[in-house]
């Protein structure tokens, strides 16, 4: 029988079983308690690395649950995180970018309701993520509502209803319905299977949503502060305003002088960002932005964090690995 590993961090999902110390093992027991089959589907094994609400999820637990999958690699088959929804595309990027070289699948799954409420999503989400943790998936998932997705493709796109993510720039992994369907074209094609974890993140990042009328001088300011990249979430194609005393391109001058990273991301869901398509983002390009293309703005901001830790003060390095995918999370041209 596979062996899996679940790890659990908070969020809704475990909101029942919150009573009690939560160690592992009584966490397990409460787990089976609500959900028997998974002991049909494998030997599972519990760690808790947390109990948290997600909001409240930073880089220490990101390292913490990769110390936890490191340590635990040899002796299980897979890995299975249980998570709050509102954090956990930015907790799936960095686990992709921390654990190169992955052969194993590590998905994070949560729920809209709690394990122990009637009509919970908690029991669908879990059973299916410990199934298609059997399998070999060589990736950082994201498991939600019957459908696994490449975790840093995903954005968290409903509060209420059952489907609450989606992954508007690259197709799912697998799909439950009646049967399993597993498309392994899809997967990421590594070059190297052999474990090669980089755990360093900088917080020195920015992420600003701009608007009609954005005051210009409020951006301004920040270039005071010690903030080495920013994402800048822009219109459509990746446009920002470009004339007399509401443009934005002096500031993208200004920043890239500084030798800080700007890098634009979309307000829309679906399609990628193309700089050379009108002249508002034409002049941002010239002025030393970076383009996100189909990355979602979630994952920029990880990305960012993260080659800013592994690079250090080297720009023009950072510049050039922004584009190339670390983890399938950008698509090349
Ligand atoms: N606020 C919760 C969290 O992210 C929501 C959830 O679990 O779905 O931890």
């Amino acid at each position: 029988m596979k062996r899996i590993l679940l790890i659990h961090t908070g969020g809704t999902f475990g909101m029942a079983l919150k009573d009690g110390t939560l160690a592992p093992s009584s966490f397990i027991q409460r787990i089976i308690e609500f959900v028997p089959e998974v002991k049909q589907i494998a030997e599972i094994e519990s760690h808790i690395v947390a109990n948290i609400d997600s909001s409240n999820i930073g880089i220490e637990h990101w390292l913490k649950i990769a110390d936890v999958i490191v340590q635990n690699y040899d002796d299980f088959d897979g890995f299975v995180i249980t998570h709050g929804t509102d954090t956990m595309t930015y907790t799936a990027s960095a686990l992709s970018f921390i654990l190169d070289g992955l052969s194993k699948p590590v998905i994070l799954t949560g729920s809209q309701r709690p394990l122990s409420e009637i009509r919970t999503d908690a029991r669908n989400n879990l059973i299916n993520s410990v199934e298609l943790a059997t399998y070999p998936i060589p990736e950082v998932c994201i498991f939600f509502n019957n459908k696994l997705f490449r975790g840093n493709r995903t954005k968290k796109i409903d509060i209420w209803g059952f489907d609450a993510f989606d992954s508007p720039n690259y197709p799912p992994l697998a799909e439950v319905g009646v049967e399993v369907k597993v498309y392994e074209k899809n997967f990421l094609k590594r070059k190297n299977f052999k474990l090669n974890v980089s755990k360093n993140f900088s917080n020195e990042v920015f992420c600003v949503k701009i608007f009609p009328s954005v005051k210009v001088d409020f951006l301004m300011s920040l270039l005071e502060l010690d903030i080495k990249g920013f994402v800048i979430e822009a219109f459509g194609s990746g446009n920002l305003p470009n004339i007399e005393e509401r443009s934005l391109i002096p500031f993208v001058q200004k920043a890239s002088e500084m030798g800080k990273i700007v890098a634009i991301s979309t307000q829309a869901v679906y399609g990628k960002v193309d700089l050379t398509l009108y002249q508002c983002g034409k002049d941002a390009l010239d002025a030393g932005a970076l383009s996100c293309k189909d990355m979602t703005t979630e994952t920029a901001i990880v990305k960012l964090m993260f080659l800013l830790a592994k690079y250090g003060d080297n720009v023009a390095l950072i510049r050039e690995e922004f584009y190339k995918p670390i983890a399938g999370e950008i698509s090349e041209d």
